[in-house]
């Protein structure tokens, strides 16, 4: 077979329980090696691809993520980028949203599938979930047609399912099926076939080169409203010295169902009058990470707003 007929998929390893082990002694989960889930998986060798891999160092629990390893994940997809088809990035399930989030605004004209996946049991375990998940991973992220990658999107694939990294949540930490997409229709099924919703995925518009943009401002912080919450408080996060943005979880952007609509109640028209900006359907992951985004470059405030509003990477409704 000559090297065009063959997919090559670099796996990014960066931690999460898919890669844990119990320490037995103190009965601990903690992340190992990735040779050592390879050996795990020895269906890896039967899918045809060529399979690479990267270990991030220490891999971590992905409570620890970082905004400096998602610039590091966007400049490693950025140095391989001509040599493979597809990326895989394994990653722990409790941020992965976040960082598939950050991800789609930092990649861009991304034309190639950067899919992000994990499991709710570690490898080495019998039922666990990880086998599924990373095979059909890489099936997903070698998929073409006519050539071209079927989805040239950052995405989450889970337990069957494949969505937009953007419009995902985690949802559930005991069943397998940990992540939902409220607000986009899923991209893919995987059954007997994997059958692609092709109306659904983005497909790049511009022929621009792809390039990453990794400057990212992390002074912001999400303020989740509640009845009682108190005035004082309130207003001294307001005023904390270094903050440029400040999501509010209002109560109609608390149901993972519907949308904000701001000015709808007369409560809501006062925050609208004080120049908050709606986050339409948005998710809360999509949202801190658009923020950091677009505080991280070089715009006005009238300029940030304007993005705010607008659908960068299909993270919110047109
Ligand atoms: N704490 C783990 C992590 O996010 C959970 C998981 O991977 O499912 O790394």
């Amino acid at each position: 077979m000559t090297k065009s007929d063959t997919q090559s998929i670099l796996i990014i390893y960066t931690g999460g329980t898919i890669g844990m082990r119990e320490d037995p002694m103190t009965k601990t989960l903690s992340p190992m090696r990735f040779e050592l889930i390879q050996d795990e998986i020895p269906e890896l060798h039967k899918l045809g691809f060529k399979i690479d891999s990267v270990t991030f160092s220490p891999p971590i629990d992905s409570a620890n993520m970082t905004p400096e390893i998602w610039i590091d994940l966007a400049k490693t997809i950025k140095e391989c980028y001509s040599k493979y088809d597809g990326f895989v990035i394994l990653h722990g399930t409790d941020t992965m949203a976040y960082t598939a989030s950050a991800l789609s605004y930092m990649l861009e004209n991304l034309d190639k599938p950067v899919i992000l996946t994990g499991s709710q049991l570690p490898i080495g375990v019998l039922r666990t979930d990880g086998k599924e998940n990373i095979i059909t991973a890489i099936q997903i992220a070698a998929a073409q047609r006519k050539g071209k990658a079927i989805v040239p999107e950052v995405c989450v694939y889970f337990s069957s399912f494949l969505f937009r990294g953007n419009r995902t949540t985690k949802e559930d930490s005991q069943q397998f099926s940990a992540f939902a997409s409220h607000h986009y229709p899923k991209l893919a099924i995987a059954g007997i076939d994997i059958e692609y919703y092709y109306g659904l995925i983005n497909y790049p518009s511009s022929k621009g080169t792809f390039k990453i943009n990794t400057s990212i401002n992390d002074n912001v912080i999400v303020l989740k409203i509640f009845p009682g919450l108190n005035r004082k408080y309130f207003e001294s996060i307001l005023s904390l010295p270094g903050i440029k943005g400040i999501i509010l979880e209002s109560y109609v952007s608390q149901c993972p169902g519907g949308r904000v609509k701001m000015g709808y109640y007369e409560t809501s028209r006062e925050l609208q009058e004080a120049g908050v900006v709606s986050g339409k359907d948005i998710t809360i992951e999509a949202a801190v990470t658009k923020l950091m985004f677009l505080l991280g470059q070089k715009l006005s405030s009238d300029e940030v707003v304007e993005y705010l509003n607008q659908n960068l990477s299909g993270e919110i409704e047109n």
